[in-house]
């Protein structure tokens, strides 16, 4: 006759209560249940959600379109295209120096979060929020376009194109060497001078 066809007193009577005790148990105990999406928690503070294109203070968007943040990239989530900037008549600035990012695209449908991207980048143009709500019910919407990344315009900002505002030269402005312009704004001014 097989072992099991003669279960032991343990097994017959002593199992099935000790279960029924952990379900017992666990009835008295508080809940840890997260009530999310209708109550939701804060993140680590160094958690990484979705990215942000940053900008100096005077509205110039901090990423030159070199590229370092596809190339770092391990899921080939990133997409840029570069373009060069000019201070001529006919033309138009974005950034400081010789180029800007004309197209940046990041596909959250790759994107693994990982933050390569970030270590990458030259000029602390990429960074990443703690907002992690990055679903969707159509795959094209989960393609971030620039104008989906980059950080809003504070107050002293002005909307680029426009002549890098602040300092007295590009070391100052790159430096920092300048105050803070003022709501409203005294880079407004130095750029419709400028
Ligand atoms: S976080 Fe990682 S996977 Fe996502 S875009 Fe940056 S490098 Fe690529
Ligand atoms: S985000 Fe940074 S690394 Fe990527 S293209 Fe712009 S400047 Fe280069």
């Amino acid at each position: 006759m097989a072992e099991s066809d003669n279960p032991t007193f343990k097994e017959q009577f002593l199992d099935p209560v000790a279960g029924f005790g952990v379900t017992f148990r666990t009835m008295f105990k508080k809940v840890v249940t997260e009530q999310y999406p209708f109550e939701k928690m804060p993140t680590a503070p160094r958690f990484h959600g979705r990215h942000q294109l940053n900008r100096w203070p005077d509205g110039l968007e901090k990423c030159i379109g070199c590229e370092l943040c596809a190339w770092a990239c391990p899921a080939d989530a990133i997409y840029v295209e570069g373009a060069s900037n000019s201070d001529a008549a006919d033309g138009e600035r974005f950034s400081p120096g010789e180029r800007y990012g004309r197209v940046y695209q990041i596909n959250y449908l790759r994107c693994i979060l990982c933050g390569l991207c970030i270590e990458a980048c030259p000029t602390r143009a990429l960074t990443m929020t703690n907002e992690y709500e990055l679903a969707d019910n159509n795959r094209a919407d989960l393609i971030y376009e620039k104008s989906d990344l980059l950080a809003p315009l504070l107050p002293g900002m002005e909307q680029p194109p426009h002549p890098m505002m602040l300092g007295d030269d590009e070391g100052a402005y790159y430096r920092g060497e300048f105050a803070a312009p003022a709501p409203g704004s005294a880079a407004s001014q130095q750029g419709s001078e400028g």
